[in-house]
């Protein structure tokens, strides 16, 4: 598809002009209002800088968290005070939703330009303010999320944002599979919306992928939901070299194959589609020969502990318990093959082989796995890689070894020369706990969700409406 993006309306079109810009700063915040990872903020940083330059309004609009499903009453309270009934109610929502503390951590990083925050993102309030502004001035709207309208692409809510301004950008790929206001009803209504510059990137290494990857291909895939993935992998199955299979959905890849897997969940809706991919490419899928199992108490006991410690806001950096064997990204020989059952020195987790008995379930890949997928990797200089979702369960510390292992070795892979394409909710995260840069990765995509519709080839409004003309 061909897009319009920000130069093709030539530099004066922006000057004096007043410019809706959809952005996805739904970035964690923590309890003192701290950011936790800004790469989606700073990732919004060339567009901006594209059109304060050029000496349009910049007004940036995006949603933060989920207000209504966790607020369910304070919402319908936030709804009426959308309509000025303000008296007597708690806003706690409000404070927690804001996007107040992005604003602030967007004027640290682009100094040159006056940042402000309007606490609406429409009515009379919000265009009064718009009135103020100066060339090259940038104003962050509230929490879209905070009208219902947002959710439901609700006409008049639509129409309101898009009386904001003259032109409209989307820059906001991983919200694009959305049918919501700010992404589609909105953008419909103007003439002039084009593509920010981040949208333009994700858009070009992602259609790579999807329509003419570069080989050898080597998919990576992980996580728990293999509903998420089906499209995606249906897609690119007969395009991948080799599809490495890790994290939760490789018990069901395994259970189809007829290996035991004890007390790990299976996904029995996705079963049969499982079972035909494995016949249909048995020698493209590779699925973990070792796992690191414990027993569901113990995973339960741990989870809880991480939660509490992220409610106080000091994560547990407790490392696996089978760190102290030679890592394998550096020196694959010089592990020695685990045999069937190798105790940790925390005997509620161990390393297993093959089947895994009742009672226990799998809960990361094993030293083997992790040598083998890692070296596969990492030695595949001239192709492509693309990794989605974390290998186990890698908020823990105990069990995130494999994940932060693949995430080394898609450094290697792209210092080698590789392409490396990062994709899934929880990528940077686990880049981050690996210790990995997003610049020792050619590509980290925003999206999750987003980027598995877009590689299934599924419908994405938010980038087709800007080829519609109303
Ligand atoms: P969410 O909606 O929670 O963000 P997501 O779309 O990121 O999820 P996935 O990418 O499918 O979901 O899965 C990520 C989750 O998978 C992580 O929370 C991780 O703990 C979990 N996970 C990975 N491996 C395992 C495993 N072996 N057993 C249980 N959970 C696992």
């Amino acid at each position: 598809m061909l897009l319009r993006t920000l130069s093709n309306l030539d530099d004066l079109a922006y000057y004096g002009k007043t410019v809706l810009m959809r952005v996805d700063f739904n970035v964690t915040i923590g309890k003192d209002n701290e950011i936790g990872e800004d790469y989606r903020i700073r990732m919004t940083i060339p567009s901006i800088e594209y059109l304060t330059k050029r000496g349009a309004k910049l007004i940036l609009m995006s949603h933060l968290g989920r207000p209504k499903k966790i607020a369910e009453m304070e919402y319908k309270q936030i709804d009426r005070i959308q309509q000025n009934t303000t008296s007597g109610l708690d806003t706690s929502a409000i404070k927690q939703f804001s996007l107040l503390p992005v604003a602030k951590r967007l004027s640290e990083l682009i100094q040159m330009y006056n940042v402000s925050f309007i606490d609406d993102c429409i009515g009379p309030k919000v265009q009064k303010e718009i009135d103020k502004m100066d060339r090259g001035d940038i104003l962050l709207l509230e929490n879209l999320r905070f009208h219902s309208g947002e959710e439901l692409n609700d006409y008049n809510f639509s129409k309101e944002l898009a009386s904001l301004a003259d032109i409209y950008v989307n820059d906001a790929f991983s919200v694009s599979h959305r049918k919501h206001a700010s992404i589609y009803g909105a953008a419909r209504l103007f003439d002039k919306k084009l593509a920010g510059l981040n949208l333009k990137k994700e858009l070009e290494y992602l259609s790579m992928v999807k329509d003419d990857p570069v080989k050898p291909f080597i998919l990576v895939v992980g996580g728990s939901k293999i509903k998420d993935k089906i499209g995606a992998l249906e897609n690119l199955l007969p395009k991948i070299d080799k599809l490495l299979v890790g994290g939760a959905m490789a018990y069901t890849f395994l259970n189809a194959n007829g290996v035991r897997t004890g007390d790990s969940p299976i996904d029995y809706d996705h079963f049969q589609w499982i079972k035909n991919a494995l016949s249909k490419y048995p020698d493209k899928i590779v699925l973990p020969i070792d796992h690191i199992v414990t027993s569901q108490s113990f995973l339960k006991l741990k989870q809880e502990e991480s939660n509490e410690k992220k409610e106080e806001g000091k994560e547990g950096n407790e490392n696996s318990t089978f760190d102290s064997l030679p890592s394998p990204v550096s020196s694959p020989s010089s592990v020695s093959s685990p045999s069937s059952s190798v105790s940790s020195p925390s005997s509620s987790v161990s390393l297993k082989k093959g089947a895994i008995e009742d009672g226990l379930l799998g809960v990361d890949i094993g030293i083997e796995t992790v040598q083998q997928y890692s070296s596969m990797i990492s030695q595949n200089s001239n192709g492509l890689v693309v990794w989605i979702g974390p290998m186990g369960v890698f908020e823990i510390g105990l069990f995130r070894n494999g994940t932060n292992n693949i995430a080394k070795s898609m450094a290697l892979a792209f210092w080698r020369g590789s392409k490396t394409i990062i994709g899934g909710g929880d990528t940077l995260d686990a880049l981050k706990k690996a210790q990995v840069s997003e610049l020792e990765v050619t590509h980290v995509s925003t999206g999750g969700g987003a980027t598995l519709k877009f590689l299934a080839g599924d419908e994405m409004p938010g980038i087709e409406v800007l080829n519609k003309i109303h």
